[in-house]
């Protein structure tokens, strides 16, 4: 499928597809989304199985204005608006108690949701434009690499959708941060962008812990799969990577497949998901990557490689 650039006519034409129940591929800065009506619970169906994602994986409900909030959440808190004060639009992801009109379809049964209002003036435009609430899961297929450039789209699913709107590369390039606000005190699900020390700054205090198991099980958050954004390679990680090998490397490359990663881990995470597609398209047995530091700010980084990589 041809990806579009998003002129006005080819917006309004996304908008269209969408209000009839149909999926189209949108840029975010995290990565790239696959987007349906969140009202519309066979739109929401075609995504789930577009994606090859279990029903027991909720979606992040993406809206494009505050006051939408109070629609699409039954309660929100004094700490859920001053987090959407504070970081929104942008990475950041609150679960909060669901109204009625979002569907059960979209929040795997669950009584919450998780909702985002995205940065990205395409997605942010493109909700406006349909007038709904859009549920979005990145746009690739269940379990591996999410998407943070066409080129990365997996043509499988793109056969399964409407139409790919080409927003360049996603500056963010890793999924949002995800916050649990159902229960006192808030806990981060997921590690993102929006660091647990900017949270704990913006609501005036410390945030929880997860049990141990993580964010596993039913409650705490269905989608939080031990083996997540994988290549299809096996990933290793490394120390240090052996010469020759293919490789993202913190130091000189030794040879054509290493890649020389950022030393911060911001640039280090928008350019991750693309280092990884380029080598993995090489259909290398292994990719090993040298392992960040074990600091706070790299937590995010962290957690993606963690999930990508064969168990010890
Ligand atoms: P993705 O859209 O692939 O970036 O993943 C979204 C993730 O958000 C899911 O895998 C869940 O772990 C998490 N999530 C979505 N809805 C909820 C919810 N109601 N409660 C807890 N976690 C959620
Ligand atoms: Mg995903």
């Amino acid at each position: 499928m041809r990806a579009l650039e998003p002129t006005l006519e080819n917006m309004a034409m996304a908008a269209a597809l969408l209000a009839k129940g149909g999926l189209v591929v949108v840029p975010t800065e995290t990565v790239y989304g696959v987007a349906a009506d969140a009202t519309n619970p066979k739109a929401v169906e075609r995504l789930y199985e577009a994606k090859g994602r279990p029903r027991e994986n909720p979606l992040i409900v993406h809206i494009a204005c505050l006051d939408d909030l109070e629609r699409v959440a039954s309660h929100v808190s004094p700490d859920a608006r001053r987090l959407a004060e504070r970081f929104w639009p942008g990475p950041l992801t609150m679960v909060l108690p669901k109204s009625d009109l979002i569907p059960d379809v979209v929040t795997a049964g669950l009584p919450t949701v998780a909702v985002r209002y995205p940065k990205h003036p395409v997605a942010a435009s493109l909700i406006t434009l349909t007038g709904k609430p859009l549920a979005m899961p990145s746009a690739n297929p269940f379990q591996r690499l999410s998407p943070t450039r066409v080129e990365h789209l997996d043509p499988e699913l793109l056969a399964k959708t409407d139409l790919v709107l080409d927003g360049g590369p996603c500056v963010v390039g890793l999924e949002s941060t995800v916050v649990d606000l159902v229960e006192d005190p808030p806990k981060v699900l997921r590690p993102g962008a929006v660091t647990r020390g900017e949270i704990q700054a913006a609501i005036g205090r410390p945030l929880g812990t997860l049990p141990p198991g993580g964010a596993k099980g039913p409650r705490r958050s269905p989608g939080m799969y031990p083996r997540h954004y994988a290549p299809h390679a096996r990933l290793l990680l490394v120390d240090r990577a052996p010469e020759g090998s293919f490789a993202l490397v913190f130091g000189q490359p030794s040879g054509p497949n290493q890649i020389r990663m950022p030393k911060d881990p911001g640039p280090y995470g928008a350019a991750l998901y693309a280092a990884l597609h380029t080598l993995d398209s090489r259909k290398p047995e292994a990719i090993y990557v040298e392992r960040p530091p074990a600091t706070a700010l790299w937590d995010a980084v962290r957690d993606r490689l963690e999930r990508a990589a064969e168990p010890e």
